[in-house]
């Protein structure tokens, strides 16, 4: 027996509990297939210390506000429980313990045939909401040879885990820094791999950067600049919360590299670009600081000035070293967490809506097979897109283009649906 239902929604993160409720609220028929629990990655996918990097009054979903401080970092279990408890509030029909194996389009159907580890489904529309970060990944650039253990942030839990002595942590994003401060300060001995980064101030003039971002239409940004996508942001909520500065890091005792290129003889080899990724990272700060400044002379807010915020001091002293090489025996290093990454995994959808990279084709969410979605990408629609706040509004977006799209279906078969009311109201007309 295959079951029917209007709309499949795949993973039940917070892009799917976002799509559910706007398909609720819109009266849209659906279910959510989820194979773990309800906001499973936030829960297994992430390190033990994890806390969310936007303050609570942000990074949430308007109509449910976290349970703490509204200026505090819910931690990752606080996160994945506020999804639960908005699921549970909006009476989501979402179905745990539920894998999808395959979704195809039906021949000579409308809709697609979605295949599970409990039977089959046949659905008119299909959103794909499995998450930005599905597969790790990290460059082949050391081999297995036993010398040094490898993981990749998403099996990385805490310092306990790893073998007794030092650390190469590769990758300055979030992750990256946050792992490798919380290893320093387990009393290793840590190198950073850093790379080309972004870095906002926490805290500027009394607010968040999460605020300034917003205010200065940013998460907004609909067009990424060229590349920055692969522009990693570095912030931190650890700890109540504090700017990234690699002058910081440097001063706990953390050896700071240049990017991960090679390695052979038992050495691992860095560009000598160390100097010049913090610089940049430096400019993407100040030039906010200013940003916020003219926003703030603009608008004439009494906002507290902070010059003290656009003196950075010299550049951290790894960025002058000639040494370019790390030597595993002689640093006594014996682990390597890679903090480069994820991809997607669609090798269940066996739809043509992906590239030749495998990226799914799509406008907005919108996929060019009609009544395929997808939602919480980065950069789906905006910079916000894969953030907690941002998919809620993609996921408003795609439950409109599904109800006029129901709207057309309904009226070849003799029914109009109101598509244009927000609540897809069925209305009943007689044929003409
Ligand atoms: C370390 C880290 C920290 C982050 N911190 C923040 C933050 O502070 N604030 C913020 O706004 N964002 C943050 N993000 C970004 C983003 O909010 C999270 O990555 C979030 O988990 C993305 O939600 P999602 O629902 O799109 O995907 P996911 O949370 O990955 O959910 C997808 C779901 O789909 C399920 N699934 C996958 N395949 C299938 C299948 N075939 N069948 C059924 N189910 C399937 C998975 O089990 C999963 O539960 C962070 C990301 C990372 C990696």
């Amino acid at each position: 027996m295959t079951e029917e239902v209007e709309v499949v929604v795949v993973g039940g993160g917070q892009a799917g509990v976002a799509m559910s409720e706007h398909l609720g609220s819109a009266g849209i028929p659906h279910i959510v297939l989820e194979r773990g629990r309800i906001a499973e990655k936030w829960r297994t996918g992430r390190w033990d210390s994890l806390v969310a990097n936007g303050p609570a009054w942000h990074d949430r979903f308007p109509g449910l506000e976290f349970d703490i401080d509204p200026d505090g970092f819910p931690s990752k279990e606080q996160v994945a429980d506020y999804f639960a408890a908005y699921a549970e509030k909006i009476s989501a029909p979402i179905r745990c313990g539920v894998e999808v194996t395959r979704v195809r389009k039906r021949a000579g159907a409308p809709g697609f045939r979605v295949e599970t580890s409990d039977g089959s489904i046949d659905a008119r529309f299909v959103v794909v909401a499995t998450g930005p970060f599905q597969r790790p990944v990290f460059p082949a650039i050391i081999p297995e040879t036993g010398m040094v253990a490898q993981l990749h942030s998403s099996s990385y839990r805490n310092p306990e885990q790893l073998a007794p002595g030092g650390v190469l942590v590769v990758g300055a994003g979030s992750s990256g820094v946050q792992i490798a401060s919380e290893l320093r300060a387990s009393g290793r001995q840590v190198y950073l791999s850093v790379g080309p980064h972004e870095r906002p101030p926490r805290r500027y003039r009394g607010r968040d950067f999460v605020w300034w971002l917003g205010v200065l239409g940013k998460w907004d940004a609909v067009t990424p600049p060229r590349g920055a996508e692969h522009v990693t942001i570095a912030v931190s909520g650890a700890n109540g919360g504090h700017t990234i500065d690699f002058r910081d890091l440097e001063a706990q005792g953390i050896h700071l590299l240049g990017r991960t290129i090679g390695f052979e003889d038992g050495r691992v080899r860095f560009a000598s670009d160390l100097r010049e990724s913090i610089a940049a990272g430096d400019a993407s700060l100040l030039s906010l600081l200013e940003e916020a400044d003219a926003y703030v002379s603009d608008n004439g807010l009494d906002l507290p000035e902070e010059p003290e915020a656009h003196r950075l001091g010299a550049a951290p002293a790894g960025a002058s070293k000639s040494a370019h090489e790390l030597d595993f025996a002689g640093a006594e290093v014996k682990s390597v967490v890679w903090a480069t990454g994820y991809t997607t995994d669609y090798t269940w959808l066996q739809v043509d809506v992906l590239d030749q990279n495998g990226r799914p084709r799509h406008q907005r969410g919108v996929s060019v097979e009609p009544g395929l979605y997808f939602l919480g990408l980065p950069w789906l629609s905006r910079r916000g897109s894969s953030f907690i706040w941002g998919v809620w509004h993609d996921a408003k977006y795609i439950a409109d283009q599904i109800a006029i799209q129901r709207g057309y279906f309904a009226y070849g078969e003799g029914r109009m649906v109101d598509a244009f009311e927000g609540d897809a109201v069925l209305a009943e007309v007689r044929e003409r």
